[in-house]
């Protein structure tokens, strides 16, 4: 099955072209456009350059289509990318306006222009449609609930793709495949030893998920992609008090206050320097104290959220880092850890150090956790669920 899966962003648009069979895929062509103002141009351009260099014979021979669409009002999974699918995007533009409207446009442009592949939308929500009442609801009025305010999370296919692959090199194959259906035959009841998984995803932006017998028990993000631990430019978490106090003491109109909060917040905000951690750590390195702070308050909330998951779930079997930061981010890795050897958390210096980005345990010998670094490889996830859908 040849599946095409299209990363659309407000002016870009990249695809990677995966040919995916039962018990695996592999990538068959890969391209990327910046600066669109016409997804339409910029996708029958794509398939106009895989046939030029011969990796398609015609735009047919596409089976599937798979969308990486974050939220959808009243609607998540990995669905069909029907109108429902289009309609649920448009619903809560609002909210992600940076995402949903490229998907909506790029779902319409897909279905013209490849009529017989079959389109499907794998929501970053997806993964936490089986939280607690508890764990997403805010204390908020009904009315507000009414019109879909509550905790979705986002780094859904990421934060999957860790369950699994956490399972499958923990030896918890059940696990595993328990994670590899839960989209066709959602949750297993678990069995008598638990398998308790906090994922960190630390990149561009960052959210920590709790992760109970492969299913998410919560995570770190909220309503919006605005919410959590710091991002690289966004706020992450603000008392919404904080808000219509900046907006009256500093003059701001809501969009000026929602632009500051979105683009000059989290780590740029903190640090003045950089939204890129590998900048931040430099200028932290040669003594900048706002950049000193930034990464402490990205620590401190990553520490928090791994706290508030280690209570709910009980326990842990297995702490994970995967995406940009927590990839490579050696020292970063080591203070998240630091002084948590009472939970059993122990990490190997050496082995933290000798990590290169590939999945590697990197805790101690007396660790009763196993710490681990997968890289993220977010294109696939969503090729194997799209493929798992159709067939
Ligand atoms: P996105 O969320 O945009 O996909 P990534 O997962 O690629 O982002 O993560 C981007 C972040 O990873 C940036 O802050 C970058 O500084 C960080 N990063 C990338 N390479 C390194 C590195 N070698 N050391 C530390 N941080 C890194």
């Amino acid at each position: 099955m040849l599946v095409l899966i299209s990363n659309l962003g407000s002016t870009s648009f990249k695809y990677r072209l995966f040919r995916m069979e039962a018990g695996g895929g592999e990538d068959v062509a890969k391209g990327g456009y910046e600066r669109v103002t016409d997804h339409a141009v910029a996708i029958h351009d794509a398939l106009e350059q895989l046939q030029r260099d011969g990796v398609i014979g015609s735009p047919d021979e596409i089976d599937a289509v798979g969308f990486k669409t974050v939220l959808g009002k009243d609607l998540s999974g990995c669905v069909i990318a029907d109108q429902a699918a289009i309609d649920a995007l448009e619903g809560f533009a609002a909210v992600a306006p940076a995402h949903n409207p490229p998907y909506a446009e790029g779902i319409r442009q897909f279905g013209k222009l490849l009529p017989n592949a079959r389109l499907v939308a794998l929501f970053e929500t997806a993964f936490y449609q089986w939280t607690s009442p508890a764990s997403h609801h805010y204390a908020i009025p009904a009315s507000w609930r009414s019109i879909g305010i509550r905790r979705y999370g986002f780094h859904g296919a990421s934060h999957k793709f860790i369950a699994e692959r956490s399972a499958e090199l923990c030896g918890r194959e059940d696990v595993a495949e328990t994670v590899r259906r839960l989209y066709l035959d959602g949750p297993k009841t678990s069995g008598p030893k638990p398998f308790r998984v906090i994922s960190c995803h630390l990149g561009g932006s960052s959210s920590v998920t709790g992760i109970r017998d492969g299913v998410a028990i919560g995570t770190s993000m909220g309503f919006s992609p605005q919410s959590g631990l710091p991002q690289n430019n966004r706020v992450g978490e603000l008392d919404s008090g904080a808000l219509p106090y900046a907006m009256r003491t500093l003059g701001l109109s809501l969009e000026e206050a929602e632009r500051q909060l979105t683009k000059e917040s989290g780590l740029l905000g903190l640090s003045g320097v950089s939204n890129d951690i590998r900048d931040i750590n430099e200028a932290a390195a040669t003594g900048n104290a706002d950049a000193a702070l930034a990464l402490d308050v990205l620590i401190h909330s990553i520490r928090h959220w791994i706290g508030a998951f280690l209570i709910e779930l009980g326990g842990l079997d297995a702490l994970v880092f995967t995406a940009g930061i927590g990839e490579n981010g050696k020292a970063l890795r080591a203070r998240v850890c630091e002084g948590l050897e009472a939970f059993g958390i122990r990490m190997d210096p050496q082995a933290n150090e000798d990590c290169r980005a590939t999945e590697s345990f990197i805790q101690a010998e007396n660790s009763t956790v196993k710490i681990m670094v997968i890289p993220a490889n977010e294109e696939l996830v969503l090729a194997r669920e799209v493929f798992r859908k159709l067939s």
